[in-house]
């Protein structure tokens, strides 16, 4: 699996770690933001949030468009 990301800069000697959960493309640890989401858990009565967070992958390039402004 090759980091996407590196591959548009010419970079064949990393290796990817993870997928982009937006994009859906191969990332690498250079080029990989893990972030920490809060997992919405349903009950009876309405929706709370679950005391451990998730984790999620998004890829340099997606990470900057979600951050953008
Ligand atoms: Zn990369
Ligand atoms: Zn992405």
């Amino acid at each position: 699996m090759r980091c996407y990301d590196c591959l548009q800069e010419a970079r064949s000697d990393t290796t990817g770690i993870g997928v982009c959960s937006r994009c859906g493309l191969a990332t690498c640890e250079n080029h990989a933001r893990v972030r920490q989401v809060r997992v919405d858990h349903q009950n009876g009565l309405g929706s709370s949030y679950g005391r451990i967070p998730a984790r999620r992958v998004v890829c340099h390039t997606c990470d900057m468009a979600e951050t953008a402004h």
